[in-house]
């Protein structure tokens, strides 16, 4: 039986509840123990598969195909572990749930209430994402204090008289203002967090206090009266300059130590933190820096929500400048300002790199296909993820392969040369307009081509042997063979995940090729049907394009090869 750990949030969203659980989860691994995490949104949408990415963060694709709130990002980055979709629990799959079985009949007559059903079946999904682990972390999302929160709190109430109170510990994440007119921390809303809980029947057994500054003495003993517990549980979390700091300094409040003695437990083995200071010394005081432009669609909506819609590239540049000692400065540039102006491409030369990102729809794409162009014959490291693909093919056949009017049939469905385009036996189902089905969604294998770039950036950085490990476990479930695809005989074989409709068109390979594109890997479905998955060219610094969003398998310190290849490429 797993111990729990239930993270909520008091005052106010936004404060990092995500990263303390990621924390507080890489802190139990470093002392020795298996951990997962859930996130529990509490709103109706099934998943995030169909939130606006400017409004909510970017959505987080999982390995099994889930589109996901980008918290299990986070845990995947701290903990280096692939999470599955079923970690996400919404309000929407819980009700869904109880009305199809009760369609079905399977409640035999019974009234179906919201007590017991509804807990029951938040506790029934919160069981089966723990197993095989020692430790599972449950955020809660949102506010103490939503109505939306109230099911979750009264499961996980339940599932304390299950358990036991000793397998399971709370918890709050709080914040404490400093009004700039008194100068003073303030403790009040966190009093106030604590009763709201304690309505719920919760008292928290750690606060975590996030606030500008590190809490004083009187303040800690202020909580420690209001909220009844040790001053010990009460655990400054001041802000930082990189979120990978916080397992390091909720260490040294001996966090772990903490916890584990609440459960009645001991550290499996002594933590050994060198690694990840090493890491954390890199992204604050780095020995080169690096300028990367992306060249992206959602500039206009304000820069907090850009930086949002794009938070694992961001993460993906800062974990490969971590291992390579390389700051890495982003700048943000849309890519419509390159259609309105031609000559303002022509910025993109203060930059050691570019990186056109995954997109949607038609806006913007000129300006894309110029800065891919740009790169091309300027010899600048480009980065193409998957939008940022399929634009440098369509960039190369038209002005290499001669091709004036290639394009993608997703922006001009009639073009002559149709480069990218979708796949027969998925036309059929988007004609039907049921766009939910024909994404290709979660990870696939890759087969990669011997002494190509690609190749040696997943040997060099050790992915080939993990990717290989994971293959392996994918396919002990049939349902997950089609992940993997069709494979060959003693050839390399890696796994990303994708999300995305159209592809490579197979009839144009022939003649990208002869211009001298190298499609360094491919994925091939059962029925033979070759996709193409990264693209390279020789002879240029670095020019690597793929269809996959390598942003959603990047760790700090196991970063993803092809942004290692990149950061490099630029370093240089
Ligand atoms: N719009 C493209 C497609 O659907 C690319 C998607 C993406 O970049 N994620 O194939």
């Amino acid at each position: 039986m797993p111990k729990f750990i239930v993270v909520a949030g008091g005052v106010m969203s936004g404060v990092g509840k995500g990263v303390t659980t990621a924390s507080i989860g890489k802190i139990l691994q470093e002392h020795g123990y298996k951990v997962t995490a859930i996130k529990i949104d509490p709103y109706l949408n099934y998943d995030a598969g169909t939130l606006r990415p400017t409004e909510h963060g970017e959505v987080w694709v999982t390995d099994d195909g889930g589109e996901i709130d980008q918290d299990l990002g986070t845990y995947e980055r701290f903990l280096n572990e692939d999470i599955p979709k079923r970690n996400n629990i919404t309000t929407g799959q819980v009700y869904k749930t109880v009305i199809d079985r009760e369609r079905q009949g399977e409640y035999l007559g019974q009234t179906v209430q919201f007590i017991p059903h509804i807990p029951d079946e938040i506790k029934k999904r919160i069981k089966k994402a723990s197993d095989s682990h020692d430790f599972v972390l449950i955020e809660v999302g949102g506010t103490i204090g939503d109505y939306e929160n109230i099911p979750f709190l009264f499961a996980l109430k339940s599932l304390e008289r299950e358990v036991g109170k000793q397998s399971l510990s709370y918890f709050l994440v709080t914040y404490l203002p400093i009004p700039s007119h008194i100068e003073e921390m303030k403790t009040k809303p966190t009093q106030q967090a604590i009763r709201l809980l304690s309505e719920s029947g919760i008292f928290p057994d750690f606060i975590i206090c996030r606030a500008k500054k590190a809490l004083d003495i009187p303040r800690k003993k202020k909580i420690e009266t209001y909220a009844n517990i040790a001053s010990e549980h009460v655990i400054s979390e001041p802000d930082i300059d990189t979120v990978y700091q916080i397992p390091l300094d909720l260490e040294k409040e001996k966090l772990g130590e903490k916890l584990l003695r609440e459960f009645g437990m001991k550290s499996r083995r002594s933590p050994d933190w060198s690694n990840w200071e090493k890491l954390v010394q890199n992204i604050l005081n780095p020995k080169k820096k690096i300028r990367v432009a992306i060249v992206g669609k959602y500039i206009e909506i304000g820069d907090y929500a850009l930086a949002d819609s794009y938070l694992s590239i961001n993460q993906s540049l800062l974990h490969a400048g971590a291992s390579l000692n390389t700051g890495v400065e982003i700048t943000w540039l849309d890519s419509k300002m390159f259609e309105d102006s031609k000559k303002s491409v022509n910025e993109l030369k203060d930059y050691d790199g570019i990186i056109v990102p995954g997109g949607f729809g038609s806006s913007g794409v000129e300006g894309k296909i110029l800065a891919a162009s740009y790169a091309r014959v300027k010899k600048i490291p480009y980065l193409g993820l998957c939008y940022g693909l399929q634009l440098a093919v369509i960039e190369f056949a038209r002005n290499v392969c001669g091709l004036g009017d290639a394009h993608t049939t997703e922006v001009a469905p009639k073009t002559k040369n149709p480069v990218i385009d979708v796949q027969p036996a998925q036309k059929e189902i988007l004609e039907k307009s049921m766009y939910g089905g024909t994404m290709r969604l979660g990870a696939y294998a890759s087969i990669l081509k011997e002494k190509t770039q690609v190749l040696k950036l997943y040997e060099e950085t050790g992915r080939l042997r993990e990717d290989a490990v994971r293959i392996q476990e994918l396919m002990k479930d049939k349902s997950h063979a089609f992940r993997i695809g069709l494979l060959e005989k003693g050839k390399k074989v890696v796994l990303e995940r994708h999300r995305h409709r159209y592809e490579v068109n197979p009839k144009y390979i022939e003649l990208l090729e002869k211009n001298r594109l190298v499609f360094s890997g491919y994925y091939t479905r059962f029925d033979k049907t070759k996709l193409m998955e990264y693209i390279e060219l020789p002879g240029h610094p670095f020019l690597i394009g793929t269809q996959a969003h390598p942003e959603f398998k990047s760790r700090l310190g196991n970063p993803s090869p092809i942004f290692y290849g990149f950061v490099k490429a630029c370093g240089k």
